[in-house]
């Protein structure tokens, strides 16, 4: 059941996007289906912070697009904003934390699982007029702004971890002084120009966090999760991945899938042994 709701609505839209892998890294069927599986973990992460106003319109596999309904009532909207704001530094601090977890989680040595501090998140933000279709319990956005905030993933921004807010953006927004914009602007053929702010991160100077040593048999679970979920990466459904450059062919994931298949019976009791002692090794 399709049904459209009414006039254009003013909204946030912010997209949370994760990229940073090379082709060279996720070369093989192995290593692109670990990279596949670490994005979904860090996006997950990001999904778990995500709470009313804010809503999840779409998971675009290494890309969250999210929303928020501007209400007309000035005041609200002045508290909801400054939640608004602080949920996405939370969402930076997030990811840092979860790669930190996932690198001492570590025990494969394939490029993907060691190349992990090369992702990065990218925040975009735009506000605008959007028009809300509802298809069962989805929500579909749709209008100039929805082409615009995602147009604006692909932009001429040289930090490698950041936030980007349109000028339309900025003026709904409010963040604390420590977090200071540069000016920019973006021009794109058939939308013309864009105005821009972007906070870098600079994440060559923040090294990845390091996270409070948890009891064992939290240690145990997590490394357990997260080699099972590696193993059985090559069965996972796919998504559609905007990043993730890949010269591994059809016929080579699937002789991978199967070979998986065939040593499950194999693997699967020994990573239960072996992680016993990985835990004890983990976090030094
Ligand atoms: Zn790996």
């Amino acid at each position: 059941m399709n049904s459209i709701t009414g006039a254009p609505e003013p909204t946030l839209l912010i997209i949370a996007d994760i990229s940073g892998y090379t082709r060279y890294m996720t070369a093989n069927a192995k290593t692109l289906a670990h990279s596949q599986t670490l994005i979904i973990e860090l996006v997950e992460s990001i999904i778990h912070q995500v709470e009313a106003p804010l809503e999840v319109a779409k998971l675009e596999g290494d890309a969250i697009f999210l929303f928020c309904r501007q209400p007309p009532e000035a005041a609200r909207w002045r508290e909801i904003r400054t939640d608004i704001s602080r949920k996405l530094l939370e969402f930076f601090h997030c990811f840092r934390e979860k790669l930190a977890q996932l690198e001492r989680s570590r025990t494969c040595t394939c490029h993907a699982c060691t190349h992990l501090e090369k992702l990065r998140l990218k925040v975009i933000v735009h506000s605008g007029a959007v028009l809300f279709h509802r298809v069962l319990q989805f929500n579909e956005l749709a209008g100039t702004d929805v082409i615009i905030v995602h147009r604006l993933l692909k932009n001429s921004v040289k930090a490698a971890q950041y936030l980007l807010l349109t000028e339309a953006a900025r003026q709904e927004l409010e963040f604390p002084n420590t977090i200071t914009f540069k000016s920019g602007s973006e021009t794109y053929k058939d939308l013309g120009r864009i105005q821009t702010a972007v906070h870098d991160f600079n994440c060559a100077a923040e090294p990845m966090l390091a996270t409070v040593k948890p009891a064992y048999a939290t240690r145990y679970r997590e490394l357990l999760r997260l080699n099972l979920q590696l193993w059985f990466a090559p069965f996972a459904s796919r998504k559609k991945f905007q990043h993730l450059p890949t010269d591994s062919r059809r016929p080579a994931q699937v002789a991978f899938a199967a070979l998986t298949a065939l040593l499950t019976p194999i693997f699967v009791p020994v990573a239960v042994v072996l992680t016993i002692f990985h835990a004890l090794k983990w976090a030094k």
